[in-house]
């Protein structure tokens, strides 16, 4: 299996692929032919989640031996999360509800970032490479934490991760400080979440430039959604719920299922195209958004244009203008036209926008379609649900489950739909205490109580605990200070 880059005709073994991330012409890496010999979607989905995964990445990443792809599933996700199925499917309403936020941090991100570390971490090992991989991440809130939970005590691996003094919530920042191992480094910098991107971005920058790690026996990656071995895992989950749906008697092999996506970055909606690629009978991906409805227009329209305000929502894990992952759609729809490719990115680095043509919109469109909602209107559907239904989800959920509203009542379908809910209602009390009406008011702790209170959920033992976990990392320093944090961590 060769893995080829969007951009140009460069190519990667799949373990080079996993360790570098990205390609060295910018592009992302795909595999140069959706051909997975012995892979069989109709047995797989038989499969329980752990016998899924093992299928899915044995075939996507065939330089691991089987018994190795087994162990690091195991490693992955056995007793991390909640449920020993990993993703359940629940019925709500007429619909069904894919929870993706059972893991260690309560987001989706987990799914990924549980196993990214041990495909990086032996990818190392198979390329014969001895240095230390140091994973550099600046974080929001949510990403930080689900990358130091994958992380932490991965051999070969240390994680180091930025955090704007100030800039997250409580519970977020108790979450990161009380985060144990001893390959995670934690610090908050005096600044925003933007300095602490460009802190991150320009310390990858000047240590090539200087060669600064030479002699320190570590190289420096990064964790995000660019990653192959990101991407991977998350087509995973879509098999599960389809054979939770055949398994309840409620659809047959072959019959199609229509997927609902809270989507930002494009990773989560395009492991479904993925899964589709790999024989999975999907109907439509829908495609949800918030007010940042760059990919409903585009979905729509066919012209991307990220010249548009910036929109702070209660959904922000989807609060974003440049969504990478849709550059490998792109690639795919067009047919490995590469050079197209690199000229729309262009495009877009430069004119902030590109046009794509009318027969691969006709093509995208056979698969994909897209809604959005505002803030305002998530909160209203969040609370239409929780009372209609006694279902309490997300904000983010709720975004999907509202497209799923208006992608019935405009298109209609036949297909059962399956909503991909991302979060826990519990990371976002404050939103889902005032979708359903009551007082939000107060500490953030307080909140979660007065969620489990009227709700009648449990708080997932993973927030609860964290109010009486020890802190470990509650440094803040200087921005300019972030290079020798990153140097004296390494040594
Ligand atoms: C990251 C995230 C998303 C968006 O997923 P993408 O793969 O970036 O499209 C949606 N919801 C939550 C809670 C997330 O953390």
């Amino acid at each position: 299996m060769i893995y080829r880059s969007t951009r140009s005709k460069i190519t990667a073994s799949p373990c080079q692929a996993i360790l570098a991330g990205i390609a060295p012409d910018g592009g992302l890496y795909l595999p140069e032919e959706f051909s997975f010999p012995g892979f069989c979607a109709e047995e797989t989905v038989k499969k329980d989640f752990y016998g899924i995964a093992a299928d899915v990445l044995f075939a996507l990443f065939p330089e691991f031996s089987r018994r190795e792809v087994e162990e690091m599933v195991r490693k992955a996700y056995s007793g991390k999360f909640q449920t020993e199925d990993v993703a359940p499917t629940v019925k709500v309403g007429e619909d069904y509800v894919l929870e993706l936020f059972r893991g260690p941090t309560c987001a989706f991100k987990d799914v990924a970032l549980s196993i990214l570390p041990h495909l990086l971490s032996k990818s190392r090992g198979k390329l014969g490479v001895t240095d230390q991989i140091v994973i550099l991440t600046a974080t929001s809130g949510d990403t930080g934490k689900a990358a130091l939970e994958g992380f932490c005590d991965v051999e070969g691996t240390k994680i180091l991760v930025f955090y704007p003094h100030g800039g997250v919530s409580r519970v977020q920042r108790a979450q990161m400080v009380t985060q144990r191992g001893s390959n995670t480094f934690v610090s908050a910098i005096r600044g925003n979440f933007d300095d602490a991107q460009t802190g991150v971005k320009n310390i990858f920058t000047s240590f090539a430039e200087k060669n600064t790690m030479a002699g320190t026996g570590a190289r420096l990656s990064s964790a995000n959604s660019i990653n192959i071995g990101r991407l991977a895992p998350q087509i995973v989950y879509y098999f599960k719920a389809y054979g939770d749906l055949l398994r309840e008697g409620r659809i047959a092999w072959g019959d199609k299922v229509d997927f609902v996506v809270p989507t930002g970055n494009f990773g989560n909606i395009l492991a479904g195209y993925f899964a589709r690629l790999l024989g999975l009978p999907v109907g439509k991906l829908v495609c949800a958004s918030n007010a940042n409805n760059v990919l409903t227009d585009f979905i729509r329209s066919g012209t991307y244009d990220k010249r548009r305000p910036f929109y702070q929502t209660t959904s922000p894990s989807m609060d974003i203008l440049v969504s990478s992952n849709l550059e490998r759609l792109l690639f795919l729809l067009s047919e490995g036209d590469d050079g197209a490719v690199a000229q729309w990115m262009k495009e877009l680095n430069t004119d902030g926008v590109y046009t794509v043509p009318e027969n691969l919109l006709a093509k995208l469109k056979e698969t994909f379609t897209a809604y959005c909602l505002s803030d305002g209107e998530a909160s209203s559907v969040l609370g239409k649900v929780y009372k209609e239904t006694g279902y309490l989800c997300d904000p983010h959920t709720a975004v999907a489950m509202g497209a799923a509203l208006e992608y019935k009542e405009k298109e209609g379908t036949e297909n059962p739909v399956v909503v991909l809910s991302t979060a826990s209602p519990f990371k976002f009390s404050r939103p889902v205490l005032e979708a359903i009406g009551e007082d939000a008011e107060g500490d953030e702790f307080d909140l979660l109580r007065r969620l489990a209170r009227v709700s009648g959920l449990e708080i997932p033992k993973s927030l609860a605990e964290l109010e009486e976990l020890p802190e470990r990392h509650s440094g803040v320093i200087a921005k300019e200070a972030m290079p020798d944090f990153v140097l004296e961590k390494i040594k």
